[in-house]
């Protein structure tokens, strides 16, 4: 099997599904148009992703929940909420859509592919600008996120991999994701977000650090409003270094969500690209295995540019500010250009403020966390009823992974899938559906 560099989970299912997530109606093509606009798949190798199965993902979450979205069928554009759909999140921000467990199984599949391919060792970093959906809730939807495919793909990574560190670059607390791992020591959580009176989910502050035995392995950054690019990579700069040298995780999950950009709508912070490809960078360069994912990002065109400029970044190439000529080319109007101007906001974050924060993070890393690198790492089998110390060989034998990847044959009926989803009309940006691969049982 050769190694790979890095991997772009895709499906055309996965696509048609994410497009029909009503917060973001549209935007998973938009980006995958970018990025084979810009021939990153050549640089990249592209791995079709499997739809999780109903195990799959009552690894997370409560089957109550996950019957109620089986039972969304059809759903029709003047459908009104139950009391039974509001229990589980379902209405309001979260609309029921019909077939909901096609596309949830679909998403979350995304992210569970993306991690089977750093399981397996063929990969060091996989990404997935389908998923992070952080906000979803063991029990029900939450907050645009009907399934936290996140806490999925951690679970996956957690059958090799002892210690995971989830790093949230979205504007909002990464809330589901801490949840999920409040009592744990094997998941470290650090997130960056705005935190201000009435600003959603509300939850994140300086002194969220985590409860009883994950007490110190969550780590939150409460920013004001406005924060530049100068704020982002002044903490990140401080806080991921302390935090990776404290922890030192085996494996990274970095939730890329791209609502901080400058001129999102629903968020309020000043970033550009910029920022994000230097905190990803910083990442990068750890050469742990690492797994990017997409989250919020309402301003699809200005997200579509951020996320093919992580792809770039992890690719090794450059890319022409001047956005080429696809399908979806009038989206980038009136400039057409692939960077992000910042805004002229103030920043209302001041150095004193980002030093007190850092200050507070760095005594919290020396209380909770100082023995941490001494520990010996453990694995937590399924099926014993103690968590035993197991080899890699052993757990995953244990987890029943069978998958591998192969090339798609040449001899499979590839123009007919290729002729449906690349024919718009540009021969040249075409996707070579013999360059994806397949994972096989
Ligand atoms: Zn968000």
């Amino acid at each position: 099997m050769n190694f790979i560099k890095c991997c772009y989970i895709w499906n055309e299912v996965l696509i048609e599904q994410c497009d029909r997530l009503p917060a973001v109606y549209g935007r998973a093509s938009l980006i995958h148009d970018l990025l084979v606009a810009y021939n990153l798949h050549k640089n990249i190798k592209i791995v079709k992703s499997s739809p999780a199965t109903y195990d799959d993902l009552r690894k997370f979450h409560s089957e109550l929940y996950l019957d109620h979205l089986k039972s969304f069928s059809v759903v029709d554009d003047d459908y009104i909420s139950t009391p039974q759909d509001e229990e589980y999140g379902i209405g309001y921000d979260c609309p029921p859509v019909s077939n909901m467990f096609d596309l949830v199984s679909n998403l979350a599949g995304g992210s569970i592919t993306a991690a089977k391919c750093l399981l397996l060792g063929i990969t060091n970093v996989a990404i997935n600008w389908c998923g992070g959906w952080h906000h979803a809730q063991r029990f029900g939807a939450e907050g645009f996120c009907y399934v936290n495919d996140i806490v999925l793909a951690i679970e996956t990574l957690k059958l090799k991999f002892s210690k995971i560190l989830y790093i949230d670059l979205d504007i909002h607390h990464g809330n589901g994701v801490q949840d999920a791992y409040n009592l744990s020591k094997s998941v470290f959580t650090l997130s960056f977000h705005k935190y201000e009176p009435g600003f959603y989910p509300g939850t994140g502050s300086l002194e969220d650090i985590g409860t009883l035995a994950g007490k110190g392995y969550t780590c939150n950054f409460p920013l004001h409003a406005c924060y530049s690019d100068d704020t982002l990579e002044y903490v990140f700069q401080a806080v991921f270094p302390a935090v990776y040298s404290q922890f030192a995780p085996d494996s990274i999950v970095v939730q890329c969500g791209a609502d901080a950009l400058a001129r999102d709508p629903n968020g309020g912070a000043a970033l550009t690209a910029r920022a994000y490809c230097t905190c990803v960078k910083m990442v990068l360069d750890k050469r742990k295995p690492t797994l990017l994912l997409g989250g919020g990002g309402y301003n699809h065109a200005n997200t579509a540019r951020l996320w093919s400029s992580i792809t770039a970044l992890v690719a090794g190439v450059e890319l022409d500010d001047n956005i080429p000529e696809h399908n979806n080319w009038i989206r980038y109007g009136p400039d057409y250009m692939l960077h992000i101007e910042p805004t002229l906001a103030r920043d209302l974050n001041q150095v004193t403020y980002l030093d007190a924060c850092i200050d507070t993070i760095k005594d919290n890393l020396k209380k909770y966390l100082e023995n941490n690198r001494t520990e010996k790492p453990r694995l937590e089998t399924k099926t014993g009823n103690n968590h035993t110390d197991v080899s890699m060989h052993g757990k995953l034998q244990d987890a029943n992974i069978k998958h591998r990847i192969i090339s798609k044959s040449a001899s499979s009926n590839s123009n007919d899938t290729e002729s449906k989803m690349f024919n718009k009309g540009n021969e040249a940006k075409r996707l070579n559906y013999n360059d994806v691969y397949d994972f096989v049982e």
